[in-house]
């Protein structure tokens, strides 16, 4: 399917110079939706993938229904302070300053085949973040999967050890 026509781009936003691809408007289309997350879900199935990773919150718009299609876990990784349990923390550069993301301890077990996503790979900070936290506990990430990919920002290099699967390249 053609999913980049349901992406509208916004220009200036959030602020000038960027040009913020906006993917609520995909969301929208019930069919085309379910169109994507089935072909995520066919990469993630390829792997054997036993468990889904993602970083709030267009991560879970992602990953929960790719976890429920494939009838596995969904495990989300978020800001400090949103987690009831004991959690693994890893802070990691923005553009501007620093971020921590977080991720229930017993959430994976060492061993697991794990299937890391996110809406949209920019710099590839945040996804880097998230597969460092899935490693720490013994995690094997066997796949990555977006939505889209910003090519020129290059997030790829920081994912070359991984198999990456994203639906829309700009
Ligand atoms: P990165 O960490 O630089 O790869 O940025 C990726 C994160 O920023 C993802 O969680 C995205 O949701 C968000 N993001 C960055 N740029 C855009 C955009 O153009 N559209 C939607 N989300 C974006």
């Amino acid at each position: 399917m053609d999913y980049e026509k349901y992406i509208k781009s916004v220009m200036d936003f959030p602020s000038k110079g960027i040009n913020f691809r906006d993917i609520t408007s995909l969301l929208e289309e019930g069919p085309v939706y379910q169109s994507a997350i089935n072909d995520l879900a066919k990469f993630a199935k390829s792997k054997n993938a036993e468990i889904v990773v993602g970083p709030e919150a267009r991560g879970f718009v992602i990953g929960g229904p790719l976890a429920y299609s494939l009838g596995i876990g969904f495990v989300p990784v978020r800001k400090p302070g949103k987690l009831p349990r004991e959690v693994a923390t890893v802070s990691y550069e923005k553009e501007y300053g620093t971020d921590t993301l977080c991720i229930h301890k017993d959430s994976i077990k060492p061993g697991q085949r794990v299937i890391v996503t996110d809406d949209l790979l920019a710099t590839g900070g945040t996804i880097e973040a998230t597969i460092k936290l899935v490693k720490e506990l013994g995690g094997i990430v066997v796949g990555v999967v977006f939505l889209i990919e910003l090519t020129e920002l290059n997030g790829s290099e920081l994912l070359k050890d991984y198999d990456v699967c994203s639906l829309i390249k700009y």
